[in-house]
């Protein structure tokens, strides 16, 4: 953990070096249009500097470039041992570079910095380094072929990949597609989200240090509907990996469609349910946890806990503890080492949370805590962590994901009924269950329909495990070895003997 003060890192912030082009074959390199668009701080509203804001014409560039380059071979056809070294020397290089990538996450995102020291860069640092070091590690098959013919089963890389990924993890996000893509030999184009683009940039020249030949790994940053729609239409991307809402993944189908049937695999939206039932091993564990599972990254998490689902018969027992437990989550000023809750990303994302508590209201929800805009002084977009108690799964802030620190309480009485409710969503990422019965436990976690099931504890999970979701929450998986699925084709090869 960082010694660091927040005077400390306000003075890194003030001499921290701002890179806003894109990166294509190894070189940092203005938009073809010249155009820019301004970069703000959610932390006070500060511009933090221009940023290229790419188009068609840069999408193909960085495609031919990256086509080029994997079809030279210099890394699709590198030894595994051989990336594997890179893929580790990346990881290390973002771990030396950990501060310095902290605080550009901090100061455009607006997470706090103790989360972005100990979170955000470790993990995507792990995710290159486990995809990397797995790398010379897996096996292709023979099939069970006759004594005169050979059947070999193999995966190749599949060639020119668009990763275009959110705002809420930037660098996470990017380097769970970085990891698996670059680990099998594809060359990758990503497009990090126009509200966070910093320190997608950044790493794009820790790779070439690493040893990542240029035009492996090239960036674009930009608007969605200008160079993200321009790369999901482009007829030389094979494979368009994509976390971000449920409304563009829909998109992102129709535009492989119209295109040349690009594989699409998609990471997004969730509505998680939270399910206390009374037999929970530890209430003030449970309480503790539901709070975080809302506030941790000011809401911004696709696996958000956003609807506590409670057993009516201890309702108001448990409500008042999650109450106080919330009290711990307070919005504060992101570059202090003490704030757990940040800036929202942006004035509009704000606004989008602040309307949400409107329909919550207007539903007929009870507000029993936070509800408001807090420290406008700062300049900053900060709300505060908000529940509104007697929500039925009906209402707007039950079905919706608000991708902000509102929490929504639902009672139920049975186990029928809570899984019922829980599954009456369009979304299907994650979910939790508490209980201290090992049969219900089990029997709840296989009748939710979601990708991840958390039991007794909200949001376990590592580099080892798949994470994705069921129904609209997306399809394919990050992490794990499933993940390398998604950068390569399988082929069949028959010899006659
Ligand atoms: P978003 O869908 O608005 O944007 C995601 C990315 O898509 C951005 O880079 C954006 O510029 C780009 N984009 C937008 N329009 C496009 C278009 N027409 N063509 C191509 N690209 C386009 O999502 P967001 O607001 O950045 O992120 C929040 C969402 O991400 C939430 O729904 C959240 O649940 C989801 N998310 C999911 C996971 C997961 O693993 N399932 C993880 C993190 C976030």
């Amino acid at each position: 953990m960082t010694t660091l003060t927040r005077a400390d890192w306000e003075q890194r912030a003030q001499n921290l070096k701002i890179e806003g082009r894109a990166f294509i074959h190894g070189e940092y390199t203005a938009a073809v249009s010249g155009a820019t668009f301004d970069c703000i701080s959610p932390v006070d509203g500060r511009l933090l500097g221009q940023v290229a804001s790419c188009d068609a014409a840069d999408a193909e560039l960085a495609v031919q470039d990256a086509r080029a380059t994997f079809n030279s071979g210099v890394w699709s056809r590198l030894a595994p041992v051989a990336r594997k070294e890179v893929m580790i020397r990346f990881a290390a290089l973002l771990e030396k570079h950990a501060e310095e990538l902290a605080l550009l996450e901090t100061l455009d995102m607006g997470k706090p910095i103790s989360d972005s020291l100990s979170i955000d860069v470790p993990g995507a640092a792990r995710s290159l380094s486990w995809s990397g070091e797995a790398i010379d590690k897996i096996y292709d098959e023979v099939a069970a072929t006759p004594h005169n013919e050979l059947g070999l089963v193999t995966r190749e890389p599949i060639g020119v990949v668009a990763a275009i990924v959110p705002w809420n993890f930037p660098l996470l996000m990017s380097c769970w597609k970085l990891g698996p893509a670059l680990s099998t030999g594809n060359s990758v184009i990503l497009k990090p989200s126009e509200k966070s683009p910093l320190t997608a940039i950044r790493i794009a020249q820790l790779a070439i240090e690493a040893g990542i030949p240029a035009g492996v790994f090239n960036v674009l940053p930009g608007y969605g509907h200008t160079v993200g729609k321009a790369l999901a239409l482009h007829m030389d991307v094979d494979t368009l990996v994509f976390t971000g809402s449920t409304k563009i993944a829909k998109q992102l189908m129709v535009y492989a469609g119209e295109s040349n049937m690009k594989r699409v695999w998609l990471e997004a939206g969730g509505k998680s349910p939270n399910i206390v039932f009374a037999d929970a091993p530890d209430l003030q564990a449970a309480a503790e946890s539901a709070a975080g599972a809302i506030a941790f990254n000011q809401g911004e998490v696709c696996t958000a806990g956003s609807r506590l689902l409670v057993e009516r018969s201890i309702h108001d027992q448990f409500l008042p503890l999650v109450i106080e437990a919330l009290k711990g989550w307070k919005p504060g000023n992101p570059l202090d080492p003490e704030t757990n809750v940040g800036a929202l990303v942006d004035t509009q994302q704000m606004n989008n949370v602040l309307s949400y508590i409107e329909a919550g209201h207007a539903d007929g929800a009870k507000l029993v805590a936070g509800g408001k805009r807090t420290l406008q002084e700062t300049g900053g977009t900060y709300v505060e962590p908000t529940i509104f108690d007697g929500v039925s799964n009906a209402m707007k802030i039950a079905r919706e994901e608000i991708f902000g620190p509102v929490l929504a309480v639902i009672t139920f009485d049975s186990v029928e009924e809570a899984v019922n409710i829980a599954n009456d969503s369009p979304y299907g990422l994650a979910a939790a269950v508490w209980t201290s019965n090992l049969s219900k436990a089990h029997l709840t976690a296989k009748a939710l329909r979601a990708g991840s099931v958390w039991i007794n504890q909200y949001d376990g999970g590592d580099m080892t495990a798949p994470f994705g979701g069921f129904k609209q929450s997306g399809n394919g998986r990050d992490k794990s070895l499933h993940a390398f699925d998604k950068y390569t084709e399988l082929k069949a090869t028959w010899i006659k003997l």
